[in-house]
This record gives structure tokens, sequence and C-alpha cells, in this order.
């Protein structure tokens, strides 16, 4: 099964709706029709950019997908500061990233949490993509395999083939993020094929097949092409290379680096 290729821009906590419009604009602008037949363009403003964008996005038919950087998983109630993943839904929003190690770290996000979120992602008509990854501890003692199967399994728990075979997961080894370290592109594709591994154990070889898996950590233009020709990575999940329109689209344009 060949799997179309996802390069996601998480925009954390930065870019207004002006700077978002700029640089959607500016992207737009950058990319060619090829791009996106090639590859599917995911930007993750923060939430109070979504409007705007997707309102950009509409108006000039652009091909490029709306994403956001989380959500809650109930439907409604008392909770505030919270955004339902239907009122992402209802702006259009496709791709919503689910339990990212920021998240996990700073929010206390378990593996339960990042459950129930995927599930009210995918109940929303929308795709989660599902971050797992170590810290540099945990692979310096030799745990990382372990943690990233878990965070797979636990973080899947409960979802039929199909949906499992539709989604986006995304390895980002923590040590990598933000920091300019990436992990070799060998070390990358072993944990991308264990991931892969883990899907096929835990739903079958057809959602193994399908999964779409991304590695996130310091990409660049200069390391996503090696990081590309790898077979069990289809994607990447781009923090800080992304704010910049020229980066983010030389990223996605690495088949002609
Ligand atoms: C991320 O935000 O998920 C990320 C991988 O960030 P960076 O590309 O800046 O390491």
């Amino acid at each position: 099964m060949s799997r179309k290729p996802i390069i996601s821009g998480n925009w954390k906590m930065h870019h207004n709706h002006f700077e978002a419009i700029q640089t959607v604009q500016k992207l737009h602008y950058r990319l060619e029709s090829d791009d996106y037949e090639a590859v599917d363009v995911t930007v993750h403003p923060p939430f109070t950019d979504i409007r705007s964008i997707q309102t950009l996005i509409e108006a000039d038919k652009m091909k490029i997908g709306l994403g956001a950087q989380n959500c809650h998983w109930e439907e409604k109630g008392a909770f505030t500061g919270e955004v339902a993943p239907g009122m992402l839904a209802k702006l259009d929003v496709q791709y919503v990233i689910v339990g990212h190690s920021e998240r996990r770290e700073l929010f206390g996000e378990t593996d339960e949490v990042v459950n129930k979120k995927v599930k009210a992602v995918i109940a929303n008509k929308m795709t989660p993509i599902m971050c797992c990854g170590e810290t540099l501890e945990e692979r310096e003692q030799g745990e990382a395999e372990a943690k990233v199967e878990r965070q797979v399994r636990e973080g899947l728990a409960g979802l039929s083939k199909q949906m499992v075979a539709n989604l986006v997961v995304a390895y980002e080894p923590i040590w990598a993020i933000g920091t300019g370290k990436t992990a070799t592109a060998e070390d990358a594709e072993a944990m991308c094929a264990k991931v892969r591994a883990v899907v096929a154990d835990a739903h079958g070889a057809d959602a193994a097949a399908g999964v779409r898996i991304q590695y996130g950590g310091s990409v660049k233009p200069g390391n996503i092409v090696e990081l590309m020709s790898q077979t069990d990575i289809d994607g990447a999940l781009v923090g800080g290379a992304s704010l910049d329109a020229d980066q983010f689209a030389a990223i996605v344009q690495y088949r002609n680096h």
C-alpha cells in the first residue's frame, strides 16, 4: 500500500492571527500544485488563529490542510479554557495533534487522556496526529522502545483497524524537539519501524500498512531528504522550521532537493 506523505507544521504558541495569515499566504505562494499532489501539507496554528486561517484557505481555495494542536475529549461542559473537538470540526479543522510531548510533560496528559482525545477527534471526523517519544534519560537507560510501545498501544486502544489505518502517529524523541539535535535517519527509521510493528501486533497488518508515521525533532530543509528516504517514515511533524514559510516550503519540497 502506498502511503501519501504528510508534512505538518506545529506552530506551538507562536504567530498571532495577523502573522498566521501572512505565513499561510507566503506558504501558498511558494508551493505548487504538484507539491500538494505529492504531499499532504497541514498547518497547526494556535486556536485564536484558526477562524482566520479557515477563511483564508476557503477564499483562496488553498489545498493546505487546517490543523489544531490539541482539544478536549468531551463535546461540551464545565471545562474552563478548553476547546471541544466539535468546535474545531465546525471550523473545517481536519487534523488534530494529540499527546504532543509538551502536553504530556508540561500539562500532565496521560496515555488514558491521549486515548480519549484520539477517539473524540475521530468521532468528529477529523484525523488525529498522535505523538509518542522518549526523553534522553529514557533513551540512555535503554527504555525508549518500551515507552514508545506503551504510548502506541494505550493511545490507540479500542480503535478499529480502519480507524488506525487512517490516522497519523508522530514519533518525536523529546531530546530532539527544539534542540537542533536530530535523531540519525537510522535511529528514526528503527523507531518508526517499531511503531509500525506495534500497530501490526495490536491492530493487524492492514492497519499497519495504512497508518502514516511522521518523524519529528529539529526537522530542517537540510535533513528532510534523508529522513524521507526511510521506508517507515511517511512524513514529518515540524516545529521551529514551520514558522518560516520559506523553510517550511523547502521541507515540503524535499523531492526537488
Ligand atoms: C514539534 O514541535 O513537534 C517539533 C518537532 O519541534 P522542532 O521541529 O522545533 O524540533
